[in-house]
């Protein structure tokens, strides 16, 4: 296949039936295959039959690398860029080749397939018409806390990856900063002979991580919910002023149930605060 084009293959995350059938013609007639690890995807590609030359690429080489693919690219010949699993580019490298071949006015085919992120969001029972992808946190708890902080007030459901190593301390994170309320997924080994798919609070979820040792090994997506209304100060305020005004009217129920649809603040957090409210007088 000599025809400048960069395609961007997507290649299983674990389970090989998730290969497509394009994947393996085009990886097969390319000119050549620009992989992650070359001894990894090796495997992968005798698997299908697959012979086509590898070049390495991967995000200690990219920017030299990138010159080099380029010229080839100018040259005629066609590259297909594969990552160690999944979807290219998706917390992988490859951004910068993909920019740089749109530079150079070469085509760039997407050749879609499995991305864990994608596979977790689908499967989690969390909502997923807006969400927020956050790849990798900060491996170090300081850095790490720092960036869900920033999301606390989210509320678009955010999907991280994680490592093995980290799950835990990553989900206690989550649990300090959202809260043990906040619902969330854990996918673990999508596509795999451990595949798990655990739905749950965050204090449900790090109690049974902590009781289930052997559900800290694998691959990790966590899926979490996105922050309800109610846990921005803005949205507090216009809850209190609502609940308020239907408290001088309403009995404590009746004026939480309504403010809840009003604002879209959850009914028992307003059932507490309007029983506190209500607490002077009722008493
Ligand atoms: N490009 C890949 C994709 O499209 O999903 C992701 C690559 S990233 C370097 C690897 C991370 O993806 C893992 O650490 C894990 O968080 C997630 N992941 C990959 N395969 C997975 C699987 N089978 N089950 C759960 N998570 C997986």
């Amino acid at each position: 296949m000599s025809n400048a084009t960069l395609y961007v293959v997507a290649t299983p995350i674990g389970n090989l039936e998730d290969m497509t059938a394009r994947a393996i013609r085009v990886l097969s007639t390319t000119d050549y295959i620009a992989a992650e690890d070359t001894r990894h995807s090796g495997k992968l590609l005798r698997h299908f039959g697959i012979h086509t030359e590898m070049i390495a690429f991967h995000e200690h080489n990219e920017r030299n690398q990138i010159t080099r693919l380029i010229e080839r690219l100018r040259d005629g010949k066609s590259i297909a860029l594969i990552s160690d699993a999944g979807t290219p580019l998706i917390s992988d490298p490859g951004y910068l080749l993909v920019r740089a071949a749109h530079e150079a006015n070469i085509p760039v085919v997407p050749i879609p397939g499995a991305s864990a992120l994608i596979a977790a969001l689908s499967v989690s029972g969390v909502p997923s018409d807006h969400f927020n992808f956050e790849g990798f946190l900060p491996p170090r708890s300081v850095a790490r806390r720092v960036a869900l902080e920033r999301l606390r007030g989210e509320s678009r459901t955010s999907i991280f990856y994680e490592a093995p190593h980290r799950i835990v301390e990553s989900l206690q994170d989550m649990l300090d900063i959202f809260g043990g309320e906040r619902e969330a997924t854990i996918a673990r080994e999508l596509t795999k002979q451990f595949e798990t798919v655990r739905i749950g609070t965050l204090a449900e979820l790090v109690a049974w991580i902590d009781r289930h040792e052997e559900q800290r090994l694998g691959e990790f997506v966590i899926v979490v919910r996105g922050a309800a209304r109610a846990e921005t100060v803005e949205d507090s305020a216009e809850a209190d002023r609502v609940l308020h005004i239907l408290l001088e009217a309403l009995p404590v129920s009746q004026a939480s149930e309504l403010t809840a649809r009003i604002t879209g603040v959850p009914k028992n957090k307003l059932y507490r605060r309007a029983l506190a409210l209500k607490t002077p007088i009722e008493r």
